[in-house]
């Protein structure tokens, strides 16, 4: 029984009741990453109607998931032919979160969506470290994310590597192109954007930071 696709996307909605909870908390931070991306005010309505979505309350079911839909096919209208770069937005959180589901072991240690969540508070953190982005927004992430049970530090996602390690991780990422890396970095809540320019220097030095 297929219940949340390979992107945690949502296909059946009836088939949420029977997921665990800590599933449909995993599935969930597919969903605030759109109001991350784009959205500020879907993300403020995440930050009150995201506990009562991962507890299950019908009432905030279909908005959620209608706005991830209409999110999701927006933006890769925009960008049908991946000439823009906009598509890519989709991967906020997964170059951080693939290292961490790298660590440890792509297994059920962290969840796709827990390592997406513990990355998305990374990219947040890590664009504030950078001046990008405030201080005050990459708390608001961390903070909403642990809120509903996501991780939002490497020690919430159980993961003790140091920042040299992880960074080996996202070089196996295979959205590498050209020997570069691109980021997914921020400069506030609803303001992602493609960095292409990071160094990964600056990525280990921030992650050991995290430790
Ligand atoms: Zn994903």
């Amino acid at each position: 029984m297929q219940k949340l696709s390979k992107n945690g996307f949502i296909q059946d909605p009836d088939t949420l009741d029977t997921l665990p909870r800590r599933e449909l908390a995993a599935g969930y931070a597919e969903v605030a990453k759109y109001g991350l991306i784009d959205d500020p005010a879907f993300f403020a309505w995440c930050e009150g109607n995201g506990a009562k979505l991962i507890a299950g309350d019908p009432s905030v079911r279909a908005p959620a998931i209608a706005t991830s839909v209409a999110s999701k096919a927006r933006i890769v209208a925009e960008d049908e032919r991946e000439t823009t770069g906009r598509r890519a937005l989709l991967n906020l959180g997964h170059t951080f979160g693939h290292a961490l589901e790298a660590e440890t072991g792509f297994s059920d240690r962290l969840l796709h969506g827990e390592g997406v969540a513990c990355g998305m508070a990374l990219a947040f953190r890590f664009s504030a470290a950078q001046g990008l982005c405030s201080v005050e927004d990459a708390t608001r992430v961390t903070r909403h994310l642990e809120e509903v049970g996501l991780p939002g530090t490497l020690a919430a996602a159980g993961v003790d590597a140091d920042g040299a390690t992880l960074v080996a991780h996202m070089l196996h990422d295979k959205k590498m192109a050209g020997g570069r890396l691109p980021f997914l970095l921020a400069r506030g809540i609803g303001e992602t954007f493609v960095a292409k320019d990071v160094d990964l220097a600056a990525v280990a030095t921030f992650l050991d930071g995290e430790r």
